[in-house]
């Protein structure tokens, strides 16, 4: 046990765990409100949110996004607001270990389809800004990626980089705002040598998709590189 964790253990003393969602003492998600992990109740189109085999994009919509396939495990309520934004402090693994535990059999299923694909496959977490990384010391969307990892046995790849500093997308008023804001926002990491990325699906991890800005671009960078396909994988959407 290393320090870090003698001291999260010296937390869990005097910090007893709450609900996120209603404070019963217990658990991080008590079982009265694990009724709040939603599945989205069918696979669609991210692009048309027309029904769609495993989520994935539609040949026709590919223009408007080009994005392979969007999926999330979970409808983003109020709960999962709330363990999004304990992945990003301490309380990270804590609550995706309970999430895991939680976690049912057919939400499991809708990642199937990327378990099931054939080739070279990675996982690429959505990087973080460099003093968002230096602020937290980590990056939730990595520790999404490994908790995803728990089904999928995927290798995770470290392709991208943050170019600029962005601002957080939800102080931008406008769609122009904020598709301004993440343009050019990734480039590949200095020293990647890009033959790898060349004919490679790549699943791009974030916490939570909303309006699809973010992976946008970096799905961008991947294909202009040669990725063959990019999907979303998230925790939470909607
Ligand atoms: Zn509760
Ligand atoms: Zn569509």
């Amino acid at each position: 046990m290393n320090a870090y964790n003698r001291f999260m253990s010296l937390i869990d003393l005097f910090y007893p765990k709450f609900c996120l969602n209603c404070s019963f003492p217990g658990a991080y998600i008590c079982p009265r409100c694990q009724k709040y992990l939603i599945m989205p109740k069918r696979p669609q189109c991210y692009v048309c949110k027309k029904n769609s085999l495993n989520s994935l994009t539609h040949q026709l919509c590919l223009r408007k996004l080009d994005i392979d396939g969007v999926c999330y495990l979970f409808y983003y309520n109020g709960l999962l607001k709330k363990i999004i934004k304990n992945f990003k402090y301490r309380l990270a693994t804590k609550v995706g270990y309970e999430l895991f535990n939680v976690i049912k059999p057919n939400v499991i299923n809708r990642l199937s389809f990327y378990k099931d694909l054939n080739g070279n496959v990675v996982l690429q977490p959505i990087p973080l800004s460099k003093d968002k990384y230096n602020e937290r010391g980590f990056n939730q969307a990595l520790l999404i990626a490994k908790f995803m990892n728990r089904y999928l046995n995927l290798a995770i790849a470290d392709f991208l980089t943050r170019v600029k500093e962005t601002k957080p997308q939800a102080n931008m008023k406008t769609k122009l705002d904020r598709f301004r804001n993440l343009k050019g926002a990734f480039g590949i990491k200095p020293g990647t040598d890009t033959r790898q990325i060349k004919k490679l699906r790549i699943i791009l991890i974030d916490d939570v998709i909303t309006t699809g800005s973010t992976v946008k671009e970096a799905a961008k960078v991947l294909k202009k590189n040669g990725a063959l396909k990019v999907y979303v994988l998230a925790l939470a959407g909607g």
